[in-house]
């Protein structure tokens, strides 16, 4: 089925202690008495369960912030999807910049874990983005084609699987925790070439296309306002109940 849009979706990533992660989640829970939109957070794997566990019936996406290309096995420090899945999340991020540039994880790799994402029945938010060399280059566009035809299982959608749990990330990596973005011009762009790359190998309709790099609640409506941006993909940002909360509001979600 379908995510509603907006979609905010909140990565964590090594932040928070047990108090911290389950303070968060409760205040995010008070405010989201009724979800028009799709919000999600992405704690560490450490409160994982107990997150899910605090936003039961509350219709806030929980999802990992990795996953093992391999459902089980001799792959020590590593979570599977079906642990995951088993721990209540529904969704996992794939690809993030911090893995593919500081952990070296290739296209293939990340190919591999969104398979292994969707066979245990999580949405896959899938990253992708160029590195400030690249961007100054000019050559954003080659690397999102490459990284598109790299990244996802795409047989899978010309053989007519339905891309609903299936959501892209465009983060330009340069934006990442830097408080820059690109102008809203350029965003506008990319996701109209994204959606263009993505029509003709996708059978149905677009999955969703999230902004992510430093989105702010002050630059947050203006964003989620171009054309083919669906929502955003919030780090720093989603450490502060009010504050995400407000990202998610700019974009049209209540
Ligand atoms: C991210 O890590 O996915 C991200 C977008 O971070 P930030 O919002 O802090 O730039």
């Amino acid at each position: 089925m379908a995510l509603p849009r907006p979609l905010v979706l909140g990565n964590w990533k090594m932040n928070g202690l047990r108090a911290d992660g389950l303070t968060l989640a409760g205040r995010l829970a008070e405010r989201a008495v009724k979800l028009s939109g799709t919000l999600g957070v992405f704690p560490p794997a450490t409160l994982l369960a107990q997150v899910a566990q605090r936003l039961v019936g509350t219709g806030i996406m929980v999802g990992g912030q990795d996953c093992h290309e391999k459902p089980s096995g001799a792959h020590t420090g590593s979570i599977a999807a079906p642990m995951l899945r088993d721990a209540g999340a529904g969704a996992v991020i794939l690809g993030h910049s911090e893995r593919r540039h500081g952990l070296g994880e290739d296209d293939a790799l990340v190919q591999a874990k969104t398979r292994a994402a969707l066979a245990a029945g999580l949405t896959a938010i899938v990253c992708i983005g160029e590195t400030e060399e690249e961007y100054a280059g000019g050559r954003t566009l080659d690397v999102l084609e490459r990284q598109i035809a790299g990244s996802l299982p795409l047989d899978l959608f010309t053989r007519g699987a339905k891309a609903d749990s299936l959501v892209i990330a465009y983060e330009p990596v340069w934006a990442i925790g830097t408080g820059r973005t690109p102008s809203l011009d350029e965003i506008g762009r990319t996701h109209t070439r994204l959606a263009e790359m993505l029509g003709p190998r996708i059978e149905g309709d677009l999955p969703p296309l999230l902004y992510g790099g430093s989105v702010k609640p002050d630059n947050a409506a203006d964003i989620m306002a171009i054309a083919h941006v669906d929502g955003a993909l919030v780090g720093g940002a989603s450490l502060d109940a009010d504050g995400f909360w407000r990202i998610y509001t700019a974009g049209g979600g209540a």
